[in-house]
């Protein structure tokens, strides 16, 4: 089905899953949907869409296999093209080592394996930009490069860093991967490291009960140099130092509202308020396992479930590793039986449903209840596709243009969605460097 068609399907499923429309006929509901549509269409191209979380390997960034291609990935430039996304951040993210897989983790040869990772994630995206695709997409070093850019009919790029520990403990490689291009760093994965804890720690217990001494250094630096300090992945103790320590206004890169789905990613009211005392921004993201905890079956479908896998000799899907085992046992099935198990499931599917997916409705309840709770000016929009994802309805680039119609739905108007899409965003980027350049006028 080509991608308008389907569009427009999602867009009339939506609509009938829409409050009760009273008296209206259904050709009175389809037009005030064609009408929603259509505005909703009109402000989607008119605002600059950015998204503020990208993940991406290097090998889909080669001269043989990348993002001009249609490849097997939640954002490429084709999928970005159908869903009229303008902007993103790639992130150059390097996962977490810990000690117990590696005891020299926090040593320089541990330090020097993080630092290669993310050197090498910055130079594919400066080989995509420059050398694959420069007639395609630009990469951006302030907001008036988006601006310029995007009126260029370019897509534009730019870079943020997940997890500070590739830089180390050397307070110099701040500023290199400023000029690299990094415009927003995040201090923690999902794990301690030199600069902070991580919401892990909620589980594991606490290394420095917030900020490292070193940490602190480097949101200094940052302030100074005007990189963006993120606080997706921080615990809430080394966000709430960061929030109170940072002279330029902080963000969370991508990250979903507690109070909806409690998980230590998320961030709590309290933390949401401070972040807003910044003049920073939350970029809400739409990772379907941190936008709803997901209920537990009910006794019977549990039942049902594991009556059907004991017949079929396949193995309980819960419990860590045991997901991949089911999967490979899955496999090896026959097609008979394979087709076999599909059929039965969609009979339990029937008889016992269990808790509906993660849906767009769901995603946006986030973004209400963050514009309710600490304004309009203070909430953004990330995907955190090719790392996450998940949410029905945006699940990939193509679908971008379903968020906007959902906002204009639930009555935002152009304004609101143009602070929502990227304006915050760039507002805060802004200020950051405006910052950057009166600290460093003060130390000349
Ligand atoms: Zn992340």
């Amino acid at each position: 089905m080509p991608r308008h068609g389907l569009l427009a399907l999602l867009a009339l499923v939506i609509a009938m899953a829409a409050p009760d429309p009273g008296s209206l006929t259904f050709a009175q509901t389809s037009s005030a949907e064609d009408a929603l549509v259509k505005k909703a269409r009109s402000i989607h191209e008119k605002v600059i869409t950015l998204d503020t979380h990208i993940d991406f390997s290097p090998g889909d960034l080669t001269g043989e296999r990348n993002y001009t291609q249609r490849l097997d990935t939640q954002f490429n430039l084709p999928n970005m093209i159908d869903g009229g996304l303008d902007a993103l951040f790639f992130s150059v993210y390097v996962g977490q080592t810990r000690e117990a897989q590696h005891p020299d983790a926090f040593k320089p040869e541990g330090y020097e394996r993080a630092y290669k990772a993310a050197t090498e994630k910055f130079d594919a995206v400066r080989r995509f930009t420059r050398e694959i695709a420069p007639d395609k997409i630009e990469l951006a070093l302030n907001s008036a490069d988006v601006r310029r850019i995007h009126g260029q009919r370019k897509k534009v790029a730019l870079i943020g860093v997940e997890n500070g520990y590739s830089i180390g403990e050397d307070v110099a490689r701040v500023k290199e991967f400023y000029d690299r291009g990094a415009r927003y760093m995040s201090l923690t994965h999902n794990g301690h490291n030199q600069l902070a804890d991580s919401h892990i720690g909620e589980r594991d217990g606490w290394k420095w009960n917030g900020l490292s001494p070193f940490g602190k250094q480097v949101i200094a630096e940052m302030n100074r140099l005007g990189i963006m300090v993120d606080v997706s992945h921080a615990s809430k103790q080394s966000m709430l130092q960061t929030a109170a320590l940072s002279k330029a206004p902080i963000i969370a890169s991508h990250s979903a509202i507690r109070a909806l789905c409690d998980v230590s990613r998320n961030m709590d009211d309290e933390q949401l308020f401070a972040l807003k005392k910044t003049g920073g921004v939350i970029q809400v993201f739409a990772y379907s396992s941190f936008v709803k905890t997901t209920k537990p079956d009910s006794s019977e479908r549990a039942a049902a479930l594991a009556a059907l896998r004991k017949e079929l000799n396949l193995p309980e899907p819960t419990g860590p590793g045991q997901r991949a085992r089911f999967q490979s046992a899955f496999k090896q099935l026959s097609t008979d039986t394979r087709a076999e198990y599909d059929k039965r499931l969609t009979e339990i599917d029937t008889q016992h449903p269990g808790d509906p997916p993660v849906n767009l409705k769901d995603y946006l309840d986030h973004i209400d209840y963050a514009v309710k709770l600490i304004g309009i000016d203070h909430v953004g929009i990330a995907s955190d596709f090719d790392g996450g994802g998940g949410v029905i309805g945006w699940n990939d680039a193509s679908e971008t243009f379903n968020v906007t119609l959902e906002l204009v739905r639930r009555g935002y108007t152009d304004q609101q969605i143009e602070k929502l899409w990227g304006g915050n965003l760039l507002r805060v980027m802004d200020e950051v460097q405006r910052i950057a350049a009166e600290l460093q006028r003060k130390t000349e």
